[in-house]
């Protein structure tokens, strides 16, 4: 496990035992995550991001959205490497 991974599972467990929401009160619709989770920092990024370090449920889901995202790049750039070569 390399260390961003132990940072953010040290995070994770701060997150859910400090903010859990269960009833997942002020949680943002699922699809804002995709900006954050993307990388754009525009001001509803910024909204969120704000949320989501108070929000254990809404940390995994963009977690989750970042992993997906950050699968897709290396898939893309795979293949495009592949079709270079
Ligand atoms: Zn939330």
């Amino acid at each position: 496990m390399d260390w961003e991974t132990d940072l953010i599972d040290a995070l994770e467990v701060i997150m859910h035992r400090d903010f859990p929401n269960p009833h997942r009160i002020g949680c943002p619709a699922y699809d804002s995550l995709t900006h954050p989770a993307a990388g754009i920092g525009d001001a509803q990024s910024a909204l969120v991001v704000a949320h989501v370090r108070r929000c254990a449920p809404c940390f995994d889901e963009l977690k989750e959205l970042r992993t997906k995202t950050n699968a897709m790049k290396a898939s893309h750039t795979d293949r495009a490497a592949r079709r270079d070569t």
